[in-house]
């Protein structure tokens, strides 16, 4: 059965929800699939011990304030999460959840978002499907030969699932510092961080809300013809957040060069030398979830789709949030995404009364 509304949005993590807030403000006919069966998007699959890198009222979508977590500066996964859920239910966001979109087609003058469930022919579509579901691993030679286990930052939980064993944590960003640290901090296992380079830790005392406005600064600096300000990358790339803090502190951090190759019982290193591993966990990052939008053939060259802002250059009938500086500074963040979301609601009002 084909269904109808203005817009679709497809995801319904904090980037689809900042969609819908500002959609049901300007009173336009919406529905938001969700592939998840609960509110919370990505959150509700972390590892246990992540905490935000920037306190909760720094963490907030449009509308409302994240609260404070008791006891906690930095919040949990599970609190953005109880957050999410809330904001879904307090604007009365229509997210059908459990709904996998698969593809968007061109259908006449509509956009048909085809489903599990259903199709859906709408006036725009806003992509927010984040990049959770696509990690990405590199071609490290001997990947397909090492006997032990092998994870992505998506399938960590807890140092417990590792209790005895030699892990190498391979990633020189966020996830790996803090994976490391939780590893280092909290478990019996034996760690070996690899990094591609030296990592570079920002000063103990710039958080997210730093983090946020040198992006946005940077994005005007690019818009308005100026030189580049280098952004958030130009300070460092790992947040010192407190459990990073600690282990850095209690000299648990080391890394070393990245590793040459993988052997069946672990890894070798540039020097010829060799370590048993376990298990190694790559948090090695993510690509966008952008399978969905194939039929609309609007991939660039290094995979991204060219965008105006938020908009498909393409095709003016979709919207792309919440993936990274590329759709909106720091839009890939709580507090980064509401703009972008304002931004490209504005538009699709705009079209949809032309
Ligand atoms: P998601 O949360 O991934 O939501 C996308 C939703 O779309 C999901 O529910 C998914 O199931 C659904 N979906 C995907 N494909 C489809 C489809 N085809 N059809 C229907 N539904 C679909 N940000 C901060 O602000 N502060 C932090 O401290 C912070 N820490 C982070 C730590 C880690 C380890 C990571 C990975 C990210 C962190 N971020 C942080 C960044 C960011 O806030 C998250 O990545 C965020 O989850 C992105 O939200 P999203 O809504 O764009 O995507």
């Amino acid at each position: 059965m084909t269904q109808r509304a203005d817009v679709v949005v497809v995801g319904g993590g904090q980037s689809g929800l900042a969609a819908g807030y500002h959609l049901r403000r300007l009173g336009v006919d919406f529905v938001v699939l969700d592939a998840q069966s609960a509110p919370g998007g990505a959150w509700q699959h972390t590892w246990d011990s992540l905490r935000l890198f920037s306190p909760a009222a720094h963490s907030s979508l449009p509308g409302r304030l994240m609260p404070a977590q008791q006891g906690e500066t930095y919040p949990d996964a599970g609190h953005v999460v109880d957050y999410l859920a809330d904001y879904e239910k307090r604007y009365d966001l229509p997210v059908q959840h459990g709904v996998q979109a698969e593809a968007v087609r061109r259908d006449g003058g509509r956009l048909l978002v085809e489903a599990d469930s259903g199709s859906w022919r709408a006036r725009a579509v806003i992509s927010a499907t984040g990049t959770w579901s696509r990690p990405f691993v590199p071609a490290v030679p001997g990947r397909d030969v090492f006997t032990g286990r092998q994870l992505h930052t998506v399938n960590y939980r807890s140092p417990r699932d590792f209790a005895g064993q030699h892990v190498v944590v391979v990633g020189g960003g966020n996830s790996g510092a803090q994976i490391a640290a939780d590893l280092a901090l909290h478990g019996d296992a034996a760690v070996t961080w690899a990094t591609r380079r030296p990592p570079r830790f920002l000063p103990d005392d710039i958080d997210g809300r730093i983090l946020f406005d040198v992006a946005t600064a940077r994005r005007r600096a690019l818009d308005a013809g100026r030189s580049d300000t280098g952004g958030v990358a130009s300070l460092g790339d790992i947040v010192a957040v407190p459990p990073v803090r600690a282990a850095r502190d209690a000299g648990l951090l080391h890394a070393k060069p990245m590793f040459t190759r993988l052997t069946a019982t672990g890894v070798q290193w540039a020097d010829g030398s060799r370590s048993d591993a376990d298990a190694i966990i790559w948090c090695t990052g993510f690509r966008p979830a952008l399978a969905h939008l194939a039929p609309l053939g609007l991939r660039g060259p290094r995979g991204h789709i060219p965008t105006a802002g938020t908009r498909a250059v393409a095709e003016p009938r979709l919207h792309l949030l919440g993936y990274g500086d590329w759709t909106g500074p720091a839009s890939a963040t709580l507090i980064g995404v509401g703009r972008p979301a304002r931004d490209a609601v504005r538009d699709i009002a705009q079209l949809l009364s032309s």
